[in-house]
């Protein structure tokens, strides 16, 4: 189950409003994408469901329950950080077993859901390698496993692709939407990139300057996009 929903969720910095007030609901299992141009507030809208940042006002239900104020491990959440995010001294097996560790789970369970991780990712083979001896495509797989075995409710990802090359990126995506039809479990994704919005997700939330402009199907907001700002930034000819 990951239902996610914000209500009237605002957020300053000091002075600054950096989001004025969003209401959303993400359905369990739906791959949600975020995009709107740098410095819209993406990745503080992201952070504040994942509890790294606390909302000034409003409210943040997950599954039903208020996790408003909640601390981030008690909101079965995984948020997926660029592949350089991995431990250079540690191998694969490690790297992905290490918050299972870190919670004090039995080696067992551990080697069951690294093991599990590894089958869906194709990482079997690689898991006594360490990061420096992957392809970058490998080592951003690693940063997935790390939130696989978590089985969150959700995963998190604000721009994994965004220090790959082209190729790579293209590759990745096609593997994230692969992973979310294998786990069927709810993904919010932020990127400022509109070819990744439009191909990967089931449901686009536009932002601009930490409002929503438009919520919709990537065709939805192609045929019917709200206003000018949405058309040309997801470049619908409207
Ligand atoms: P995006 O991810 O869409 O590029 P961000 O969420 O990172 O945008 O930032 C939105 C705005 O909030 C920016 O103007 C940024 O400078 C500001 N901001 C983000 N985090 C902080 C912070 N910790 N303190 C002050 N301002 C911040
Ligand atoms: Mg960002």
């Amino acid at each position: 189950m990951g239902s996610i929903t914000l209500k009237n969720v605002r957020k300053t910095f000091g002075d600054a409003e950096v989001i004025p007030g969003v209401d959303l609901t993400i359905e369990d299992g739906e791959f949600v994408v975020f995009v709107g141009p740098s410095g819209c507030g993406k990745s503080t809208l992201l952070r504040l469901i994942a509890g790294l940042e606390d909302v000034t006002s409003g409210q943040i239900v997950i599954d039903g329950q208020d996790v408003t104020h909640a601390a981030p491990a008690r909101r079965r959440l995984a948020m997926v950080f660029q592949s350089y995010a991995l431990y250079p001294h540690m191998t694969v097996r490690k790297n992905i077993a290490f918050p299972l560790k870190m919670a004090g789970m039995a080696q067992a369970e551990q080697d069951k859901r690294v093991a599990h991780a590894a089958r869906i990712l194709n990482l079997d083979s690689y898991l006594d390698r360490r990061p420096g001896q992957l392809s970058g495509g490998q080592r951003q797989r690693v940063a997935i496993g790390r939130a696989i075995v978590r089985e969150p409710a959700a995963f998190l990802f604000d721009e994994p692709l965004s220090n790959l090359d082209a190729a790579l990126r293209v590759n990745m995506r096609v593997e994230i939407s692969e992973l979310h039809n294998k786990l069927a479990t709810t993904m919010v994704y932020v990127t400022h990139d509109q070819v990744e919005a439009m191909t990967m997700a089931d449901k686009i939330v536009v932002l601009r300057a930490g409002r929503v402009e438009q919520v919709g199907s990537p065709l939805d907001l192609y045929r019917s996009p709200a206003n000018r700002f949405v058309a040309s930034f997801i470049g619908s000819p409207n």
